[in-house]
């Protein structure tokens, strides 16, 4: 029997220490946010938050200008949006990486800011022909499926210059135009951006 107590003893600190563990647990699951994404998938169509718009009011402060985002498509809108999909014949849904703004073929596509083109080409089992252009607030645009490309890869162009025609080229089922938006190399909702202003430092502080 003797032997027995310092084993009891450690059994009932053990099963203390457990409580203790168990009860973390509880406060841990109740510190996590409520409906965090439970997957990889979910997690790719998270929209990273845009920064904020730099103060313009301090007197040695950066000289800036509003830069703004138009539609790249006139008179049609987004008929296939940003995020998870499933589409047909597809077993698994996947993260569409910009919207589908369906329009007929040869309808002007629009540059979405002032930029400068990134770079233009043919991606046959995805966008087809394309336009990636680069915009001074740091993002980039690309444009798909373009039935024709009216720019050059190095071209500087103006908020809302057509860069080339709607089309149905690449990985498509028919005439729409896929629009796609980066900052910092990830993909953002082009609906949070279209119809926003953003600030571009045009001269660094004085002081
Ligand atoms: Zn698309």
């Amino acid at each position: 029997m003797r032997s027995l107590l310092p084993t009891a003893r450690s059994i009932l600190i053990h099963t203390g220490q457990t409580a203790i563990l168990a009860g973390m647990a509880v406060l841990a699951m109740a510190a996590a946010p409520m409906g965090a994404p439970a997957g990889e998938a979910a997690t790719m169509t998270e929209t990273p938050a845009l920064a904020p718009i730099q103060a313009v009011a301090e007197p040695a402060g950066p000289v800036t200008r509003q830069m703004a985002f138009i539609a790249p498509v006139r008179g049609y809108g987004v008929n296939s949006p940003f995020g998870l999909r499933k589409l047909a014949g597809e077993a698994r849904a996947r993260a569409h990486k910009g919207v589908d703004i369906a329009a007929p073929k040869g309808t002007g596509v629009l540059v979405t800011a002032e930029g400068r083109v990134l770079r233009t080409g043919y991606d046959a089992g995805g966008f087809g022909n394309f336009v990636e252009v680069s915009h001074p607030n740091g993002m980039t645009s690309l444009y798909g499926h373009l039935s024709r490309i009216d720019v050059a890869s190095g071209m500087a162009v103006e908020s809302g210059q057509r860069i080339g025609l709607v089309g149905s080229t690449g990985y498509s089922t028919g005439p729409h135009l896929h629009f796609q938006i980066e900052r910092n190399g990830r993909t953002v909702d082009p609906a949070r951006v279209v119809g926003r202003a953003f600030a571009v430092v045009v001269k660094a502080s004085q002081a």
